[in-house]
């Protein structure tokens, strides 16, 4: 008998609770639905309500616990009444940190029966490899002149030949495996001079090494930003720096019809650590406890999961549920135009998976 697959839950603020609990329900049916899928699941409450009774977003030996996982689903975390600083800097930070989950993972592909904001929206299904764990998201920098008319501050960018070799080469990793054959890698090397022209040249020396029947293509930034409103259909694997790679990310999500599909994952390649699967979305205030948050973002970021612990079927299991209910178009939560609840979204998909039996 195999070892039970071990996955960490936390649901985190808002309607990450909502949203995750219809997570929670898929995956019951899919132990249902497979028997040879053994799971071991436990839910950890740590979250804004967790900091306001505890002072802290989670127990000094957190990172302990979690690293006897084999996977993290995470919800979303938010609240107005912690800082936003101390939601990210105590909570998500630390395990992307502390696990090397160096690249951000996002699949951009149409849906059926969504409408994509573009006229030429059609058939987009593209991803992207945003580098997770260093670049422009440094705390190395300052201010001087404080309050005197030449104050001034300055942000350091640091980027590592080690860290840009890891990304690009998950990102050519990915590229054989899903028989793609070209890598579009973006920077702004014509103005950032130091920092993007690194990036540039070890990119291009690391596919000459690993990959070099790929084909790369580098585009500014600038470009890129209007070529994935104009022709988003001509990509297929995206690596961009940590900064480039989050604004790409919510273009690509916003062109395929919005937060509420978005799935992602922060991923440690090597195996070493747990990998992190969350919804693009954040804790929604503005939605939070009327139960109509919809779910697929959770539930697809629980399908990306399996496929990186050697599950591909579940994976594909899941999206292809949730792909048959938005082709249905019965069942719509009012992001996407319809009316339904969170739990009659969840139910949905799950019905499509017992379906698919
Ligand atoms: P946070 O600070 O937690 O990131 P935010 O204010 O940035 O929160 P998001 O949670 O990212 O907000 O949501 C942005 C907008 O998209 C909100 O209007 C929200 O209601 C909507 N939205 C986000 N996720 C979903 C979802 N799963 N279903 C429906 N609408 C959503
Ligand atoms: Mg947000």
């Amino acid at each position: 008998m195999s070892k039970a697959t071990r996955i960490a839950i936390i649901p985190g603020d808002g309607i990450g609770k909502e949203v995750m609990e219809e997570a929670i329900k898929v995956l019951g049916y899919i132990e249902e639905y497979d028997s040879t899928l053994q799971i071991e699941v436990k839910i950890f409450p740590w979250s804004s309500d967790y900091y306001l009774k505890h002072g802290q977003m989670m127990p000094d030996d957190a990172l302990e616990t979690l690293a006897q996982y084999n996977a993290i689903l995470f919800g979303a975390i938010g609240d107005a009444r912690v800082p936003d600083d101390v939601t990210v800097w105590e909570l998500i930070m630390p395990i992307r940190k502390q696990f090397q989950q160096y690249v951000n993972f996002r699949p951009i592909k149409s849906l059926p029966g969504i409408s994509s904001p573009l006229a030429n929206g059609g058939d987009i299904d593209f991803v992207i490899f945003r580098e997770n764990a260093e670049g422009e998201y440094s705390n190395s920098g300052g201010r001087i002149y404080n309050n005197q008319p030449q104050e001034m501050t300055i942000q350091n960018t640091v980027m590592t030949r080690i860290g840009i070799e890891k990304i690009v080469r998950a990102a050519c990793d990915y590229a054989h495996k899903n028989h793609k054959t070209k890598i579009t890698s973006s920077t702004k090397s014509n103005a950032i001079i130091h920092s993007m022209k690194f990036w540039d040249e070890h990119t291009k020396k690391t596919l000459a090494k690993t990959s070099p029947k790929l084909q790369l293509e580098s585009i500014y930034i600038d470009a890129l930003v209007a070529y994935f409103v104009e022709r988003p259909q001509d990509f297929e694997v995206v690596v961009a720096s940590n900064l480039f790679g989050d604004i790409l990310s919510d273009l690509g999500s916003a062109i395929v019809g919005g937060l509420g599909l978005s799935p992602s994952a922060n991923i440690n390649p090597e195996r070493e650590y747990p990998s992190m699967f969350e919804p693009v979305h954040g804790s929604a205030p503005d939605i939070a406890g009327k139960g109509i948050a919809n779910p697929i973002a959770q539930i697809w970021s629980l399908a990306l999961l399996f496929g990186h612990i050697g599950r591909p079927d579940v994976e594909e299991l899941i999206v292809t549920a949730i792909e048959k209910v938005l082709r249905e178009g019965i069942v719509k939560t009012a992001d996407i135009g319809g009316r339904a609840t969170t739990k009659e979204m969840g139910n949905a998909i799950c019905e499509a998976i017992v379906a698919m039996k």
